[in-house]
């Protein structure tokens, strides 16, 4: 299946085989690279902390999104309307720089038969995105993993993100938004559909 296919292909937790010891020594040595004593008191704990931080950064790696998707209810009584989770906040990081990746996300799902609860959903985007990313890909991971979980009528999924790599360094382009959507089944195919999705996002204000 595309998801797992890009599991493991695209993001393999490979990185498991490097101790800790050794990334703090990484992280050391980076510290010396730009011109600083890595023995100095305000820096002497400054890896292991580092170790601790990028830890967090990428827990996305330890769990498996189509696990949290897996309880999913069909007694939905006919339900077919759309449900959204809106404007969901997310901190990743771009695989080009390592830079902060900070936006929201809209999914938009129309049921068939089955739903899941609201917060997996959310669980769903916090998992992928606490792995080194790009939006097109972390957009694209999320609206398949409801597809192949839910197989429902449609997906929709809007990201709205500042990039750190643009907005502090390189072209330096403050409050530049990249704006990225994945729109499947009756979202993709029907207009109207898309539209209401599209005007919910667009009615909620991203700061
Ligand atoms: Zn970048």
């Amino acid at each position: 299946m595309p998801l797992r296919r890009e599991y493991l292909e695209g993001q393999s937790s490979g990185g498991k085989a490097v101790s800790d010891r050794e990334a703090r020594d990484a992280f050391r040595t980076i510290i010396k690279w730009i011109g600083e004593d890595p023995d100095r008191d305000g820096l002497a704990e400054t890896p292991e902390r580092l170790v601790r931080a990028y830890r967090e950064y990428f827990c996305g790696y330890e769990e498996d999104p189509e696990q949290v998707l897996r309880k999913t209810f069909s007694e939905v009584d006919g339900y077919d309307e759309m449900i959204v989770l809106r404007g969901v906040t997310f901190e990743s990081h771009c695989e080009h720089h390592i830079a902060p990746i900070i936006g929201r996300v809209w999914v938009g799902y129309i049921p068939d038969r089955r739903v899941v609860g609201i917060s997996k959903l959310a669980r769903v985007v916090e998992i992928f995105s606490k792995r080194l990313q790009i939006q097109e890909r972390l957009t694209a991971q999320i609206a398949n993993a409801v597809e192949e979980a839910l197989k429902p009528r449609g997906v929709a999924v809007v990201i709205k993100a500042a990039h750190h790599c643009m907005t502090y360094r390189g072209v330096h382009k403050r409050g530049a938004h990249l704006v990225t959507s994945r729109m499947l089944g009756v979202f993709r195919d029907q207009t109207m559909t898309r539209s209401e999705f599209l005007s919910l996002v667009n009615s909620d204000v991203t700061e």
